[in-house]
């Protein structure tokens, strides 16, 4: 673990489709040895499985609704008790909503941990739909690429796994914009909740450059009490 931060710590990272949560999401986990726990993964890997879970979840996805609490809830709560997540973990994409947060703590408590951090990464709407039209990922690793702002070395493929790149199929200018709208009408009450517990930490990320976001992100955990 990084010298850095406090043992045991939950990051929560927060923001709109395509705001660079996965990809400053993979900073911290892979920096801080922070096991990184998105509950959008864990929900496309149910939908490309048909498991129970993923056959209800895939009609929310693709028409860019959030799927109901109890279904995430059951995938996450399953990650959250592995091994690997005892010593503190990085939560992408969950809580989305004020009822997501207080179920967060709820199931926090057991596991003697409580959320430290929450990063709520800031990004103008129009850059954000630019980035999805131009999205692609690994399905393999998970690495995301922009054709774009962020090419891989050879196009089409994965420089981490070779894996070939696809784009999601929730990936479209309408879903995208329906997307942005229910982020913010929903995580609203989240983000005033963990404004109010003086928990939230909002970083500018309205330019294609890491660096900054990245230094921020270094500071606010390094603040960590
Ligand atoms: P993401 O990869 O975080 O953009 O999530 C993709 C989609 O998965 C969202 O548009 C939702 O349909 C669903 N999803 C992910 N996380 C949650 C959550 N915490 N609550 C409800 N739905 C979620």
């Amino acid at each position: 673990m990084a010298k850095d931060m406090k043992k045991g710590s939950v990051i929560v990272i927060q923001g709109p489709p395509a705001s660079g949560k996965g990809v400053f999401g993979e900073y911290i986990s892979e920096k801080y040895e922070l096991p990184k726990i998105s509950t959008g993964d864990l929900l496309r890997e149910n939908v490309k499985d048909a498991t129970e879970i993923g056959l209800e979840a895939k009609k929310y996805m693709e028409a860019g609704q959030l799927v109901p609490t109890e279904l995430v809830n059951k995938l996450l709560e399953i990650r959250m008790n592995e091994d690997d997540c005892r010593d503190g973990f990085l939560l992408d994409g969950y809580p989305r909503t004020l009822e997501q947060a207080e179920v967060l703590n709820k199931m926090l408590k057991p596991l003697n941990q409580k959320v430290d951090l929450v990063i709520n990464l800031d990004v103008p709407t129009q850059l954000l739909i630019d980035r999805v039209l131009f999205r692609t990922s690994c399905p393999d690793c998970k690495k995301v690429y922009n054709s774009k702002f962020m090419k891989p070395i050879a196009e089409g493929t994965c420089d981490v796994c070779g894996g070939k790149l696809e784009s999601r199929s929730d990936d479209t200018e309408e879903t995208i914009k329906s997307r942005i709208a229910i982020y913010e009408e929903q995580t609203k009450g989240a983000i005033d909740y963990y404004t109010e517990a003086g928990l939230l930490k909002q970083i500018k990320a309205d330019s294609n450059d890491q660096v900054p976001v990245k230094k921020s992100i270094d500071e606010f955990i390094a603040e960590i009490k």
